[in-house]
């Protein structure tokens, strides 16, 4: 494997930067660590939240602290409970539990209470601009922007505007509360940012109670003091609210939040956008949320992922404080690396040719012994059965086979896993001269692992008895987009036309009976073929299999 083993080894890993932080402040006496995760409710989570999730949950368990869970829903118009639930399914399926679960509504009139405070404080004030006036007057990098006209109003007009904004007297977008800072600060944010905005929509928590509504960094990091997080934890495009977020909390001199950010998780061959996820989904393009090619936690459960592969990862890849691209194939690492100790083995053939054993006896069927998993002695042994005709894959023969091709050719011997030996006596074709069927013979004495005279053979290939495999859907995924970066297009094109037309490939399969009574979602490793599970859409007589994960690292390596 390219990947060295040690990679994934966290005993003699060093501490990163969060770790050492935390570490600093403990030996210093702080021994206090309470993080949160903070997503907004207005889509379903992904891989790189998964990661927010790992760093988050995982610092505070690694140091005796806690994690809150906090929606922030600031925004009614873009956010569900769909999303809120979904969410809650996927931390816990992550292995993860909060230890609060809060919204930032909850604190809505407390956010409102301290936005008085600053009001008073002189600090706050009422713009009537619009939202549009106010972002061409916030001038440039180079250049300071224009005090608005409404910026001086006393306290008491603020204080009165501000009470008839809360009580709806106002249409959408005709005031906003903006912080009184600085036009010409260097840092844009601190041009007096608006606090709160007028929108009359409904909340999915609140109802109508509210017709204002606060502003990201107004809100996020007085929620972080309500909570007394001590380590706000959020990706590196946050540096530049960091002192805005200082800011706040200094004026309101309450308890002191302290923001850090890492490098958010960006992959190869995989969108993270939400907005564009969601286009994909309405647009049809793939099969919902949780369609298998999806990067959201959800569509990972269901193509056979398990929680552990990908906290795995998570550790695996570390924390950066700069922006990078991990290769998707790390993760397929870690989830074939998972995999390989926990499924069971299976045989299934995908690609069938048909065999008959012209010297068994028609009727009758033998059971032999399987072992389920090599890698875990725990997991027991099954019966497979054995019949007069079976399916091999067809690329297991060969009629011209090349120098050490071990597995079967006219007239020679192959192994049948867990089962005889068999020799290719005559090759069947269609008039096309298409390979329908071979004809062998097997040897009565070598059903065991042995054979009649104690000869062997180095091929071993999988096979299923005919008259009772399970036909089977198959559908086997790869990456949705075709480039390494989904934004790599030409002039004038689009995203979109990155996706991978052959993202996902349908095909019938042939499995051993064993696997008709599969549960949805526990993983399998079909012999030499891949790892499979059983998918949500399988009904009784048509069962639906996903392909987890290849058993090598092979499209990578071909797409390079
Ligand atoms: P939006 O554009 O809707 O804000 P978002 O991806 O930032 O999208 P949030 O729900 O705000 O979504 O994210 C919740 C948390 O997950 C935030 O702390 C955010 O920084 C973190 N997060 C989001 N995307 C990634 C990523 N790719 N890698 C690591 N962390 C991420
Ligand atoms: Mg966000």
């Amino acid at each position: 494997m390219a990947i060295a083993t040690n990679d994934t080894n966290t005993k003699e890993k060093a501490a990163n930067f969060l770790e050492e932080i935390i570490q600093e402040s403990i030996a210093k006496g702080d021994t206090r660590v309470q993080t949160r995760f903070p997503p907004e409710p207005n889509g379903y989570l992904h891989i790189g939240h998964a990661k927010s999730i790992c760093i988050n949950f995982g610092l505070a368990k690694k140091y005796g602290g806690k994690c809150n869970l906090r929606f922030d829903d600031t925004n009614p118009v873009k956010e569900d409970v769909e999303y809120v639930d979904s969410i809650k399914r996927d931390i816990r399926w992550l292995g993860f539990d909060w230890a609060l679960e809060r919204y930032a509504s909850d604190y809505f009139d407390q956010l409102y209470d301290w936005a008085v405070v600053l009001i008073k404080k002189g600090l706050a004030y009422v713009d009537d601009q619009t939202q549009e006036e106010i972002r061409l007057t916030r001038g440039t990098v180079s250049e300071p922007g224009k005090e608005s006209p409404w910026r001086n109003r006393s306290v008491e007009e603020n204080l009165d505007l501000f009470e008839r904004m809360k009580k709806g007297e106002f249409a959408d977008g005709e005031k906003v509360l903006r912080a009184k800072i600085d036009m010409a600060h260097p840092n844009m944010l601190f041009r007096d940012p608006i606090m709160y905005r007028i929108l009359h929509a409904e909340h999915h928590r609140t109802g109508n109670k509210w017709c204002i509504y606060p502003m990201y960094d107004y809100a996020h990091g007085q929620c972080d003091s309500i909570e007394r997080i001590t380590h706000s934890i959020c990706t590196l495009e946050f540096d530049v609210h960091r002192p805005l977020y200082d800011w706040f909390i200094q004026a309101l001199d309450i308890y002191p939040s302290h923001q850090y950010e890492f490098a958010r998780l960006n992959l190869t061959y995989t969108m993270m956008s939400k907005r564009r996820l969601l286009k994909l989904v309405q647009e049809g393009a793939v099969m919902g949320w949780d369609d298998p090619r999806m990067p959201t936690i959800c569509a990972l459960r269901r193509k056979g992922y398990t929680p552990a592969s990908v906290r795995n990862f998570a550790e695996m890849v570390g924390v950066a404080k700069r922006d990078n691209v991990i290769d998707l194939g790390k993760l397929e690492f870690c989830v074939r690396e998972d995999l390989n100790k926990v499924a069971e083995r299976r045989m299934a053939v995908l690609n069938p040719l048909k065999v008959v054993i012209t010297n068994y006896p028609e009727g009758k069927t033998e059971l032999f012994t399987a072992i389920n998993n090599p890698e875990d002695e725990n997991a027991g042994t099954r019966q497979v059965p054995f019949s007069r005709e079976i399916y091999i894959e067809r690329d297991d023969f060969m009629e011209v086979p090349p120098k050490k091709y071990y597995r079967l050719s006219p007239g020679t011997e192959v192994r049948l896993r867990y089962s005889y030996l068999i020799r290719c006596e005559e090759v069947v074709k269609d008039a096309e001269g298409n390979i329908t069927e071979l004809r062998c013979t097997y040897d009565p004495e070598s059903g065991n692992g042995s054979s009649s005279d104690g000869r062997r053979v180095k091929g071993v290939i999988h096979w299923v008895s005919a008259a009772d495999a399970i036909e089977a859907e198959i559908r086997l995924f790869n990456p949705l987009f075709t480039t390494e970066d989904p934004d790599d297009v030409a002039e004038g094109g689009s995203w979109e036309d990155n996706l991978n037309p052959d993202s996902m490939i349908v095909t019938r399969g042939y499995l051993e009976p064993s696997l008709g009574e599969a549960p949805i979602g526990q993983p399998f490793q079909f012999e030499r073929v891949g790892y499979f599970c059983a998918d949500t859409d399988s009904k009784p007589g048509h069962p639906v299999f996903n392909r987890t994960v290849t058993l090598k690292d092979s499209w990578a390596k071909i797409n390079k």
